[in-house]
């Protein structure tokens, strides 16, 4: 049996069928943007990895900074103990979030991110009070991550709710910001899609601990850019009927939008935020969950008071050494001249897919380009281009897209933007 017959019989990969799995590649080494095939063939990553790789593969100074770590201390329980790399990691993070976000926790991975921001919120209301609004309201095309409660949070339909029936929680659905990143603001209401929001939290306000969504940019569930204008109205709503705010940031954070934060692009800041992928440039598996002194002090001044939350490996200190050295490379550059400069190519060099036959749109926002088809995109087709267009692209859905890495030089960017108009042409 090879490798890889081994890998197709037993090995489940993400959203697959493990009885036909799709086509698959034996990654064997990687460095910058470029993964290394074990027959020696180079592709481009255009995915960053699933959008984490943002200082490319084998970055040096991650890499030593996990070594160095790892010699010293590769982990140590949080319980009762703390250590240098957590709190470093602290520091930085302060210097670059939105300023009220003052309590950090750290936790596995996004998804687990996005569980804590509920429980947060949850117990929060709980301490006010106000123990029977343990429900979320969100926005449709929302993604949140695979485990329940945030799978509960999820579109409901790319989300399978049915197939999920009576497991996942009921939470309020009201439909995406209707008006668009690059659309001129509209005050009505009922245009907006704030007449609709204000009905679900004011109706259901005795139910609701919180209004979950991504801010600005809608990633798995279509990448779909819409007005932060939608947040700074929200939030006073939310203000309004005593429900808290949480941004999920996991996808958009460290630059990716072309602000560090999408928070960035709004004049409000949330109550929770919760941050992954990108956070340790792609190279160990990480995520944090921020909240604010009023939500930290609601609990922690009430009845018991101990957030009911502690993951094996939090604080995992290779993990936070690897998220500061990440941090440190991205404010150590010029990163949004960098990411600016990105998007100003891939609005060139996408433009002429707009003239295609099958295409609905192509969009561009910071390190972020789409070209979206009218049908869906196979990605087992993509792939079975890759080798020939030296570039791995994996469209989802309707949209073939990329979020390359920062250090994609122009040359590697056009590889990437032409893999993706042939993509539009041919699939
Ligand atoms: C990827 C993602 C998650 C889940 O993160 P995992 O690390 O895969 O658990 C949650 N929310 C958003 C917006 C994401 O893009």
């Amino acid at each position: 049996m090879t490798p890889l017959e081994f890998d197709q019989q037993h090995l489940w990969h993400p959203y697959t069928n493990v009885e036909r799995p799709g086509p698959t590649f034996v990654v064997r080494e990687s460095e910058g943007v470029y993964l290394t095939l074990d027959d020696g063939t180079r592709l481009i990553d255009a995915m960053s990895s699933w959008w984490c790789m943002v200082h490319g593969h084998r970055n040096p100074v991650i890499t030593k900074a996990i070594h160095d770590q790892l010699d010293q201390l590769p982990h140590v329980m949080f319980g009762g103990l703390t250590h240098k790399p957590a709190i470093s990691l602290g520091q930085r993070l302060l210097s670059v979030t939105p300023d009220s976000l003052t309590r950090i926790f750290y936790c596995d991975s996004g998804s687990v991110s996005v569980e804590v921001a509920m429980k947060m919120a949850v117990q929060y209301q709980h301490a006010k009070g106000f123990p029977g609004r343990s429900e979320f309201a969100t926005i449709r095309s929302g993604y949140h991550g695979d485990t329940w409660k945030a799978m509960s949070v999820c579109d409901p339909d790319t989300g399978m709710h049915h197939l999920f029936q009576g497991a996942l929680s009921v939470q309020h659905f009201v439909s995406r910001p209707p008006i668009r990143i690059n659309q001129e603001w509209v005050d009505d209401p009922a245009q907006n899609g704030l007449a609709e929001l204000r009905q679900v939290l004011e109706t259901n306000a005795q139910k609701i601990a919180a209004f979950i969504l991504e801010p600005v940019v809608q990633g798995t569930g279509g990448m779909y850019f819409y007005h932060p204008e939608y947040l700074n109205q929200a939030r006073a709503l939310c203000d309004e009927f005593g429900i808290l705010l949480i941004f999920d940031e996991i996808a958009t954070g460290f630059g990716r939008t072309g602000k560090m934060f999408a928070t960035d692009f709004c004049s409000i800041e949330p109550d929770i935020i919760c941050l992954g992928k990108a956070l340790t440039g792609g190279h160990i598996s990480f995520a944090t969950t921020m909240t604010n002194d009023r939500v930290a002090e609601g609990i922690g001044n009430s009845n018991p008071g101990i957030f009911m939350h502690g993951p094996t490996y939090m604080g995992n200190p290779l993990a936070c050494a690897a998220a500061s050295a990440s941090l440190d490379l991205l404010t150590g550059q010029n990163w949004s001249g960098t990411v600016s400069r990105i998007a100003n190519q891939m609005e060139t060099e996408l433009a002429p897919a707009r003239d295609f036959d099958g295409v609905a749109d192509v969009r561009v926002l910071g390190g972020i380009g789409v070209i979206e088809m009218k049908h869906r995109v196979s990605a087992d087709a993509a792939h079975a281009r890759a080798c020939e267009m030296g570039v791995f692209l994996r469209p989802f859905g309707t949209n073939i897209y990329t979020m390359p890495p920062f250090v994609t030089s122009p040359d590697q960017l056009s590889e990437i933007t032409a893999g993706m108009l042939r993509l539009a042409q041919e699939l």
